[in-house]
C-alpha cells in the first residue's frame, strides 16, 4: 500500500470524517508495525513514543506473533468462529488468514470503532471460499451494540463455540470506562466451549516509558491505561473461564513456536501480557 493511497476521506463518497485532525491508536499502531496507513499527526506521535520506548515495534510485532500463535492454537482446538474487536488496520496475515489456514471454513467477524480500518475493510474479507468473513464498525464499550452489529451480519451461529478476541484492546479502556464489566458482557451471549483471548500492555518493566507513553496517548484525546499482571489476569475472572497453559504471561512466552515472532528478547520489550481461556 503506498503511501498516496492513504485517502484524505473516506471512500463511501460521504465524506467519512477519518479523525485527521489528531493521532488515533490505529494508525499509530500501523506505523510502529512499518505501514504506511497513517498521517503526519499520527507519525508524529508514534516517534515521541518510538523516541521514549524504542522498543513499542518489537512490542508490536510480539502482539502480531502472539495473535497468529492463539488463532493457530483455537483452531486446532476445533473453533471455527472469531470475533475481533479491535482488529486494526489490516496487516498481512490477518486472523482469517491464520484461522482458515488450519480450517478453511473458519468464520471471522471483525469489529472495530475507527473508520480507518473500514476504509481497508475490503482486505478482511477476502478470505477462504468455504469460509465467511465480515466486518462491522462498533464501539467495544457497547458490549450489547457490537453483538446486535455482529448478528445483523447473519455470519455466526451463536449457538455454537466462539472465540473472542480483544487483543491490544483493553488497555484503550480505562477503569472509569469499567472494562472488566465490558469483558462480561463480551462473554455473556457465548455458549459453553467458547473462548477468550487478550493481550494487554504493561508498566510492569519500566513504569517510567510507560507513564511517558500513556500521557502521550492520553494528551493527544486517547486515554491510555497500562495494566498488571493480576489486573489483566482479572479479565478471566468471568464466567469461571478456564485459562489453557501457560495462563497470563508475557506474550512472547504464551506457546512459543520457532521463528514466531521478532528473537531474543528481554521483559521490557515485550510489555504485553496475553493469555487464552475457554468459557465452560
Ligand atoms: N487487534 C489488533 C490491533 C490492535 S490496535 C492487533 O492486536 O494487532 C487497537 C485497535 O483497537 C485500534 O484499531 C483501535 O481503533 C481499536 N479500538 C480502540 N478502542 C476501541 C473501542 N472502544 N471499540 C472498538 N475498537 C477500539
Amino acid at each position: 500500500m503506498g503511501e498516496q493511497s492513504v485517502p484524505e476521506q473516506g471512500q463511501d463518497g460521504a465524506n467519512t470524517d477519518l479523525g485527521q485532525d489528531r493521532a488515533h491508536s490505529a494508525r499509530m499502531y500501523d506505523y510502529y508495525l512499518g505501514g504506511k496507513t497513517n498521517y503526519a499527526v499520527d507519525r508524529e506521535a508514534a516517534q515521541q513514543v518510538i523516541r521514549v520506548f524504542p522498543a513499542i515495534e518489537s512490542v508490536a510485532r510480539v502482539n502480531r506473533a502472539y495473535m497468529h500463535r492463539a488463532v493457530r492454537y483455537l483452531a486446532q482446538q476445533g473453533v471455527r468462529q472469531f470475533v475481533d474487536v479491535g482488529t486494526g488496520i489490516p496487516t498481512a496475515p490477518n486472523l482469517h488468514d491464520v484461522a482458515q489456514e488450519v480450517a478453511p471454513e473458519c468464520r471471522v467477524v471483525y469489529v472495530d470503532n475507527d473508520p480507518i480500518v473500514l476504509v481497508y475493510a475490503d482486505e478482511l474479507l477476502d478470505g477462504s471460499p468455504q469460509g465467511q468473513t465480515g466486518y462491522v464498525q462498533a464501539d467495544a464499550t457497547e458490549p450489547e451494540e457490537v453483538w446486535a452489529a455482529v448478528k445483523e451480519q447473519g455470519i455466526l451461529d451463536l449457538d455454537r463455540p466462539v472465540a473472542l478476541s480483544l487483543h491490544a484492546l483493553l488497555h484503550f479502556v480505562i477503569d472509569a470506562q469499567e472494562p472488566y464489566d465490558i469483558v462480561r458482557r463480551l462473554l455473556a451471549p457465548l455458549p459453553s466451549g467458547s473462548y477468550l483471548s487478550l493481550s494487554h500492555c504493561t508498566g510492569d518493566f519500566d513504569p517510567a516509558a510507560w507513564q511517558a507513553i500513556t500521557d502521550t496517548y492520553t494528551q493527544r484525546g486517547t486515554p491510555v491505561q497500562v495494566r498488571n499482571q493480576p489486573e489483566v489476569q482479572r479479565f478471566f475472572d468471568q464466567y469461571g473461564l478456564e485459562l489453557v497453559e501457560p495462563g497470563v504471561v508475557l506474550a512472547h512466552q504464551w506457546r512459543p513456536e520457532a521463528g514466531s515472532g521478532p528473537g531474543v528478547l528481554i521483559e521490557r520489550q515485550v510489555s504485553l501480557y496475553a493469555g487464552v481461556a475457554c468459557k465452560p
